[in-house]
């Protein structure tokens, strides 16, 4: 195994954490900065095999000045993506991961988000975290 040093954070890897002691992994293995880098989603769903349904998850301010665009350009592609829009002044808190898991289909194969740190912290803890027992 790698150190953090000795990895390219743009590949697929896998690395012991010199601060916390903990293995972090990062399964993707691809990182696309780029102008319109969105609308490749469709194409990256089906080349890491992601499922067939997905979930965009974002604010309303994102939503309304580029989330739309891009759901709809996902839509007319043919991705099967639901849509939640957290509304309001979201805050990275319980009710907030709370709204979101509630939100979530059981059978969704992967979640999305679009938006500042905020709203994509919220949707990595929920897409990490395993919910409790009685709900898997
Ligand atoms: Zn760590």
């Amino acid at each position: 195994m790698k150190t953090i040093q000795e990895i390219d954070v743009y590949e697929r890897h896998e690395f012991l954490c010199d601060c916390c002691g903990k293995i972090h992994v990062m399964p993707v293995g691809e990182v696309c900065i780029e102008a319109g880098a969105a609308r490749k989603l469709p194409d990256y769903v089906q080349k890491l095999g992601l499922g067939k349904k997905g979930v965009l998850i974002t604010d309303e301010v994102i939503y309304q000045s580029l989330g739309k665009t891009i759901y709809e350009g996902w839509q007319a592609a043919g991705l099967d993506v639901a849509l939640y829009v957290l509304t309001g002044r979201v805050v990275p808190n319980e009710a907030a991961i709370g709204l979101v898991t509630c939100h979530v289909p059981f059978d969704a194969d992967y979640l999305i988000s679009i938006g500042g740190g905020t709203v994509t912290d919220i949707v990595r803890y929920v897409a990490t975290v395993p919910p409790p027992m009685e709900m898997r």
